[in-house]
């Protein structure tokens, strides 16, 4: 006989839960945001959880966490190399590609929201399993849409109820002038090679502009002296930029630009930005509660037509543990206004069909049909606070009748249930 595992009853390691207490305050994330995104013409797309493992590793890259160590990865049954989506970029890119979506009109904005997988290291407000709201828009190249785009960002935060949003921008250039940087990058951190930790010596080899990311104190430190990108841009990089602060100064968005924000995904280009809410203080040193960036090159690296684009995205997780810290407003469930009861085996089978239309006409209604006693029945109402009770015996069943009983004054009558919809939503308007 085989012996059975112990059943844990927990999910694996850094995944939980969202029980229904909680749901007030994703619902209220996930409204406002698909709201935002609706307003600016923004379409929604999903995707599936799982694509091609090499698609990550040549959109994301190489030498980045993501790639080198956090890809929820396997085999299928059928020998494929899979992975759970560690973001939604790649695979969107993949879609647009795939479904010739660039013939409609440019730019082709799409939205998306869902969970995401990297196999991080659990901690505080970080979760193996994540969620992710984003936008973006392909085939546009003017930075007017990079600065939309920091403008959602910023709206759907601060509408959440979070305060003192803040945007940290930068430009890592292009393929052209990004080269030359690169080279300055290296060998600046070449002769401090020393200084830097175990894994800044190995992204020297592999993607020296992560090093600039580095949380690490010491190469904190030593980052402090590095060239920066925006003292290398190109002419079309700098004035792409330069055009991007003016639209955020038009917006009156606060920005603040950081020489060393560079998202180290190896599809971005341009602009990069992430967002922080509430205290101030060091924002280096703390989680941002998303980002983005141009990703000029992705669709053609994934061999579709040459494509500027640009999108970010907001973590769900962080906005909701933020909403929660700072008492932010919170989704308000709509509530039964009415309750039905039902007493005896016909009225029972009929209440079902009266609950229904009563729920067509739009009106929500509460029931406690699995409990035996009128009384008990009632008791439930009155917890729920509800306008109207409506009672359907045996009699009334048979009669096409219901009881309708207010229960403010208490007052009873009997109703046509064939009229019963416009009853209830006369006296409801009340
Ligand atoms: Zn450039
Ligand atoms: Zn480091």
């Amino acid at each position: 006989m085989k012996v059975q595992e112990e059943l844990l009853l927990q999910p694996p390691r850094g995944m939980r839960d969202i029980l229904p207490t909680e749901q007030i305050y994703w619902q209220q994330a996930r409204r406002v945001s698909e709201k935002a995104a609706q307003d600016f013409g923004y379409r929604r797309i999903d995707i599936p959880l799982l694509e091609f493992n090499n698609l990550f590793e040549r959109s994301i890259g190489e030498g980045t966490d993501i790639i080198d160590k956090e890809m929820f990865s396997f085999s299928t049954k059928g020998g494929e190399r899979v992975a759970l989506r560690p973001e939604f970029t790649a695979g969107i890119a993949r879609a647009y590609i795939q479904h010739g979506l660039q013939v409609a009109p440019k730019p082709v904005k799409l939205y998306y929201t869902g969970p995401c997988y990297r196999y991080d290291r659990p901690q505080e407000g970080r979760f193996r399993e994540f969620f992710q709201f984003g936008c973006e828009a392909f085939g546009e190249s003017d930075p007017i849409l990079d600065a939309q785009m920091i403008q959602m960002g910023w709206r759907i935060i601060y509408q959440l109820g979070l305060r003192n949003v803040r945007v940290r921008i930068n430009s890592i250039g292009c393929p052209a002038c990004r080269k030359s940087y690169r080279n300055l990058l290296v060998s600046y951190f070449e002769s401090k090679k020393q200084k830097l930790c175990i894994d800044c010596k190995r992204r020297l080899e592999t993607n020296p502009l992560r090093i600039l990311d580095c949380k690490e104190d010491k190469c904190v430190q030593v980052k402090m002296n590095a060239p920066q990108s925006i003292d290398h841009l190109c002419e079309d990089c700098r004035i792409h930029f330069k055009e991007l602060l003016e639209y955020l100064e038009e917006l009156e968005i606060p920005f603040e630009i950081d020489a060393a924000l560079v998202r180290g995904l190896d599809y971005y280009t341009k602009t990069v930005f992430e967002f922080f809410a509430g205290e101030t203080g060091e924002d280096v040193k703390k989680s941002a509660l998303g980002g983005g960036g141009r990703y000029d090159g992705l669709v053609k690296m994934l061999g579709g037509e040459n494509t500027p684009a640009v999108g970010f995205s907001l973590g769900l997780d962080r906005l909701v543990a933020l909403m929660k810290k700072t008492g932010a407003k919170v989704y308000k469930e709509p509530k039964a206004k009415v309750f039905l009861a039902q007493l005896g085996t016909f009225a029972k089978r009929k209440s079902l069909r009266m609950f229904e239309s009563l729920e067509r006409a739009g009106i929500m209604v509460s029931e406690s049909f699995g409990r035996g006693s009128l009384k008990s029945q009632l008791k439930v109402a009155d917890r729920l606070g509800v306008e109207i009770t409506l009672i359907l015996g045996q009699k009334e069943a048979l009669d096409g009748t219901v009881i309708l009983k207010d229960m403010s004054s208490g007052n009873q009558e009997i109703i046509d249930s064939a009229k019963l919809v416009d009853e209830v939503k006369k006296r409801l308007k009340k």
